[in-house]
């Protein structure tokens, strides 16, 4: 006998590395007509890496130090900033205190006690209380070039930033161009990172539509936005921190390697292959099935 059009365009994404997890979902693909993208681990590849330690002068604080007590605080969490974190302070054979008391915020950063000292490590915008102080411009020098910039507090004090970048992935850019032919419109990213780095990382991309600085909830609310104007949205992410956005969303796409397992229970789809052109691939695929069907 032959599969029905819906059931062989699913055993057709699962070729291309796509497990789409329903027919139903296959024929919700077919409407999508806005795309919005997650940064890290969507549109880069997910494994980024500390290339500046930079120590604050008068901190009183060295490089070494500097990157053992990030590493030390940064060791429980799963996000990819915090694995470059500890893999630099591997690379410099450091040993790492066991940190007690751990607590992360989703699009914040992570913070621990570390021999006896509060260490806070994250984002700058959101740890530090002066958007004008010089910190806070030493960190957006960093990010001009795509860096990510997190600052690392220690006893309430910034004692020096890191610098961490990511690469696109090679097929962002292709991936971009045609699910903008597909639905019509350019897609958006949607990123916790900020401004700086997001706005480099798009313009590599050919992204125009940029959102950074976005906590989870944020996320989660551009994505209701645009289904309140009527656009049938798909979103794709790691799910990291964008969990809540993937289920708002009339299709959620998770990245199978670097997804989280909430994401890859809740998600529509789940890309198993980490491959993000299989994406435009696969709606592709629904409206060939669809075709066939009507
Ligand atoms: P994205 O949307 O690109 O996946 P996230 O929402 O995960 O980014 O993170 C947003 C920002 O929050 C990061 O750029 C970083 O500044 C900060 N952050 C989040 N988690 C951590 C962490 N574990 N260590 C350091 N900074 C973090
Ligand atoms: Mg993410």
């Amino acid at each position: 006998a032959t599969m029905p059009p819906l059931l062989s365009a699913i055993a057709n994404a699962g070729r291309h590395g796509v497990l789409v997890k329903s027919a139903v979902v296959m024929e919700r693909l077919v409407q999508v007509d806005a795309v919005a993208l997650d940064k890290t681990g969507t549109l880069t590849e997910g494994t980024p890496r500390v290339v500046a330690v930079r120590p604050l002068p008068g901190s009183g604080v060295g490089e070494d130090e500097l990157l053992t007590l990030a590493a030390a605080a940064e060791h429980a969490s799963e996000h990819p900033l915090a694995r470059a974190v500890v893999d630099a302070a591997r690379e410099r054979r450091l040993d790492l205190p066991t940190a007690q008391d751990f607590g992360s915020a989703p699009g914040v950063g992570v913070k621990a006690v570390v021999d006896g000292r509060t260490v806070a490590v994250g984002a700058p915008a959101r740890l530090l209380d002066d958007p004008d102080g010089e910190v806070v411009a030493l960190a957006e020098e960093l990010e001009e070039s795509g860096r990510t910039a997190v600052v690392v507090v220690v006893d309430g004090t910034p004692a020096g930033l890191l610098g961490i970048a990511d690469r696109l992935r090679p097929d962002a850019a292709a991936t971009v161009a045609a699910l903008t032919t597909l639905t019509g419109t350019a897609p958006t990213l949607l990123t916790g990172d900020n401004p700086r780095a997001a706005a480099h990382l798009a313009a590599e991309a050919g992204i125009e539509d940029v959102r950074a600085g976005l906590l989870p909830q944020d996320k989660m609310a551009a994505v209701k936005e645009l289904e309140a104007a009527g656009r049938k949205t798909m979103v794709v992410g790691d799910g990291v921190n964008d969990a809540p956005a993937l289920a708002a969303a009339h299709i959620g796409v998770a990245m199978g390697r670097a997804g989280s397992d909430l994401a890859l229970e809740t998600a529509d789809a789940v890309i198993v292959r980490d491959e993000l052109a299989a994406v435009p691939t696969t709606v592709a695929l629904s409206r060939r099935a669809r075709k066939l069907v009507v």
